[in-house]
C-alpha cells in the first residue's frame, strides 16, 4: 500500500508517459540559449498566457525574485499580502538579494487586498522614503480564486499610480479551471506572471516566468548572477510542455476530490473552511501531531498545524478519499 500524501501538490510523481518525453527531449545548452526544448516551453507560456517573451527557472522562487528584480531597483518598493508567498515564505530574498523593500499588507477573507488599504501604503515621493514601484498579488491565494472583476480593478489601480502588477501564480492553472476560462483570461491583467510547473500540474522541476521582452532580458541577466542558469534543461522543460498539455484539465478531478474531503470532514463534525480549488483547511486546534501521528499508521501522511492543509492532487484518488475519511472517522471515534 503506498502512502497517502496531502502534505501538498508538490509531492507528485512525474507519470510513466512523463519520464518517457523526458528521455527522448530534445536538448542543448540553455544558456547560449540553444536548448530547443526550453525554447518550446518558454514559447508556449508565452503564447498562450498572452506575454512576448517567457523564461525557464529552477523554482517559484527564483521566478518570483527575478521578477521583482526586474522590476524594481534598490530602494525600491513593492506592495504584498502579509501571508502572501512573495513577502512570508521566500526568506526574504527580494530584500536579502534585491535591496527591496516590503510593504506587507493585510489581506481580505478572500485573499486580495483593499485597494482603499493599498492607496494607504503607497509612498509620497520624497527622499525620505523608499519608491512604491510595484503590486504583487497571488492566485490561487491559499487555494482562493480571485475574481477576474477585482483583477481588472487592480489593474486600473496600478495603471493610475504607475505600479507595476506582478503575479504569483504558483496555482494559475488551478484558477483558471475553477473559473473555467483560458489561463490568459487572468494573465491579461498582469505585467509579469510566474508559474509552476512543479505543483498541481505535476512536473518534477521548474517554474516560468513571462513578461515583456525587456523585462525579461533583465530577468536573465539576473538568473545568471542567483546561479539559475542551466544547461541541457530541456529534460525538465518537456516535463513542464507534457504537463501543460495533458495534466491542466484533471486539476478538476483535484478540486472535487477537496470537496468531498470538505464534506466528509464536516460530516465526522470537523470545522471545514469552504473549498474553491485543491485546498482545505480544517480547525484541528492542539491534537495536530497525535492526528498526525494516528494517519500516519494508516499510510496517511499530514503536516500537523493548528489550522490543518490538505492538499489533493495527482497522486490521490477518489478512493484514496475515501481512505482518508475512514481514518478521519476512526480518530474521531477514539
Ligand atoms: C510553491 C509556491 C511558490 C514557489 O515555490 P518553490 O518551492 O520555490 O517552487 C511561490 N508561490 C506560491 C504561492 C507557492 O505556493
Amino acid at each position: 500500500m503506498s502512502l497517502i500524501d496531502l502534505r501538498s501538490d508538490t509531492v507528485t510523481q512525474p507519470t510513466p508517459d512523463m519520464r518517457d518525453v523526458m528521455t527522448r527531449a530534445e536538448v542543448g545548452d540553455d544558456v547560449y540559449g540553444e536548448d530547443p526544448t526550453v525554447l518550446e516551453l518558454q514559447r508556449y507560456l508565452a503564447d498562450t498566457l498572452g506575454f512576448e517573451a517567457a523564461l525557464f527557472v529552477p523554482s517559484g522562487t527564483m521566478s518570483n525574485l527575478l521578477g521583482l528584480m526586474a522590476h524594481c531597483e534598490r530602494g525600491d518598493e513593492y506592495l504584498v499580502g502579509q501571508q502572501a508567498h512573495t513577502y512570508k515564505y521566500e526568506g526574504g530574498g527580494a530584500a536579502v538579494l534585491g535591496s527591496i523593500q516590503p510593504q506587507p499588507v493585510e489581506m481580505e477573507a478572500d485573499g486580495s487586498l483593499s485597494l482603499e488599504r493599498l492607496a494607504g501604503y503607497i509612498k509620497p515621493h520624497d527622499f525620505h522614503f523608499a519608491r512604491t514601484r510595484l503590486l504583487v498579488l497571488e492566485n490561487t491565494v491559499h487555494g482562493k480564486v480571485l475574481p477576474l472583476d477585482y483583477l481588472a480593478a487592480a489593474r486600473r489601480f496600478t495603471q493610475e499610480r504607475e505600479l507595476g502588477l506582478h503575479l504569483d501564480g504558483a496555482r494559475l492553472y488551478n484558477a483558471a479551471v475553477k473559473l473555467e476560462v483560458a489561463p490568459r483570461e487572468i494573465t491579461q491583467y498582469f505585467d509579469s506572471v510566474s508559474v509552476c510547473l512543479s505543483k498541481g500540474l505535476g512536473a518534477p522541476v521548474g517554474s516560468v516566468l513571462c513578461g515583456n521582452q525587456a523585462f525579461i532580458n533583465k530577468a536573465m541577466r539576473w538568473r545568471k548572477v542567483v546561479g539559475g542558469g542551466m544547461r541541457q534543461a530541456g529534460i525538465l522543460a518537456a516535463a513542464g510542455l507534457y504537463a501543460l498539455k495533458n495534466q491542466v484539465a484533471r486539476l478538476a478531478d483535484d478540486h472535487a476530490n477537496a470537496a468531498r474531503l470538505a464534506e466528509g470532514l464536516v460530516e465526522l463534525g470537523y470545522t471545514v473552511e469552504p473549498v474553491q480549488t485543491n485546498m482545505v483547511y480544517v480547525s484541528i486546534g492542539d491534537q495536530a501531531s497525535r492526528l498526525a501521528a494516528f494517519l500516519r499508521d494508516r499510510e496517511v501522511v499530514i503536516s500537523p498545524a493548528a489550522r490543518l492543509r490538505l492538499v489533493t492532487h495527482l497522486n490521490v484518488g477518489a478512493a484514496d478519499i475515501e481512505t482518508v475519511l475512514e481514518a478521519f472517522a476512526a480518530y474521531r471515534s477514539l
